[in-house]
């Protein structure tokens, strides 16, 4: 199915290669090894700045990167928003572009609309997609095993590969990686900006919110949700289920044969001030109250699929934290904020570090002087 999105999607608007800087080199600390430190490492490398990646972590993708669902989100989800449709059509083309071997194809990804409950009939999700040029196919819901009162949509959103992704950072980055590496302290004066005491032209907080220091007083709403997924071994490789629109669940492949389980309602564990206070309602999740959440969750799906527990067995659960703009409207939207040659980026999905690559870039010219036509 991937071929047949190519011709319908738009070029996209954003990451312009004509920002590429030649200027001469600055000494960039990047603090997070995630999908957004990794990816603007790159960028920022291949413009020939001399960069610096502190991961607190003994390995990259420790962080929320390496515990997701691994959606290469291509607009589905986002049936209320043309805007962010938009944003994650771009990024979908910009990722197949620049990583093409790090997301595939799931045969059977199927999208599922429930007749009563969802915000959306699928009349009106068909046609929202439709009028997207988003690839969508009517299936028979039956036939997977959901409930009659369903209507099911074969889509043409991808896996991301993110074992590979890991592997292809970790050896591409390995010289400017230094891991088990916290950055504690940043301090700007007289011109010179030090992390750890050491000096740098700029700093780029690629923790999403979790270094304090690092974003200190440039993004005053944030909050952080700890989040439980479960994992399930299954002999179905090639299937992938979300319901939609609404505080539903998905099913979503993970690696190895097994798949993940996540729910909009259960899968948040709080609302946090902080990644440390996160941090510690995840570690007070104990073996009962996992086991709740988890037959809860299960319930749901049983629900709307049936034959679930058929098809799948718990095996595990892992952690992470999401961090969210209070403001609504902004939720989704990943964003850039500067303080001197300090710069912070709030994440949005996997498939937006291209803005956020493009944004920094900006931001590096400003904080550092590079701007190739600022010296006409
Ligand atoms: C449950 C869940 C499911 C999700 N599913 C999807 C999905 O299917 N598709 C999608 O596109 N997006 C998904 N997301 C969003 C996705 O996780 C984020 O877009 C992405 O991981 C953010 O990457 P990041 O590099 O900004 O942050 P992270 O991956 O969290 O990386 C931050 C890094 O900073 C390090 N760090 C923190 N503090 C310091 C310090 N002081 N010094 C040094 N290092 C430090 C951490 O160890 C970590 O490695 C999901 C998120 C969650 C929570």
């Amino acid at each position: 199915m991937s071929s047949a999105l190519d011709p319908h999607i738009p070029e996209p608007e954003t990451f312009s290669p004509a920002l590429r800087d030649n200027g001469p080199a600055a000494k960039v600390a990047i603090v997070g090894a995630g999908w957004y430190g990794c990816h603007i490492a790159e960028e920022l490398r291949a413009d020939g700045h001399d960069v610096h990646i502190f991961e607190s972590q003994a390995d990259i993708f420790g962080g929320a990167s390496g515990h997701t669902q691994n959606r290469l989100h291509l607009g589905y989800h986002y049936a209320r928003s043309a805007m962010t449709r938009r944003q994650a059509s771009e990024g979908y083309r910009h990722f197949k572009k620049i990583y093409p071997t790090l997301s595939r194809v799931v045969a059977n990804n199927i999208y599922a609309v429930p007749r009563d409950d969802s915000l959306l009939d699928s009349e009106t999700y068909l046609q929202v997609m439709q009028a997207s040029q988003l690839p969508i196919e009517l299936v028979d819901s039956t036939a997977f095993g959901l409930a009659p009162s369903t209507t099911a949509f074969r889509v043409a959103e991808e896996l991301l590969c993110t074992q590979s992704a890991k592997r292809l950072f970790g050896a591409s980055l390995r010289p400017q990686l230094r891991l088990g590496t916290r950055a504690e302290s940043v301090e700007e004066a007289h011109g010179t900006l030090r992390v750890n005491g050491e000096p740098f032209d700029a700093a780029v907080d690629c923790t999403w919110g979790a270094w304090e220091a690092g974003g200190q007083g440039m993004w005053p709403d944030l909050y952080f949700e700890p989040c439980v997924t479960f994992v399930y071994e299954s002999q179905l490789h090639e299937f992938a289920l979300t319901l939609v629109d609404g505080a539903f669940f998905s099913v979503y492949p993970f690696q190895d044969g097994l798949h993940t389980l996540t729910s909009v309602t259960h899968t948040p564990l709080g609302r946090c001030r902080s990644h440390d206070e996160a941090r510690q309602t995840i570690a007070r999740q104990n073996t009962d109250s996992l086991e709740r959440t988890r037959r809860i969750m299960e319930k749901d799906v049983a629900r709307y699929w049936p034959p679930f527990l058929d098809h799948f067995r718990h095996v595990d659960a892992f952690f992470s934290v999401k961090t969210k703009m209070r403001s609504a409207s902004d939720a989704r939207v990943v964003s850039v904020r500067r303080s001197g040659s300090r710069i912070s980026v709030f994440a949005g999905k996997v498939n937006t570090i291209f803005t956020a690559a493009d944004l920094v870039r900006q931001e590096m010219h400003a904080a550092v002087g590079r701007n190739q036509w600022a010296s006409l």
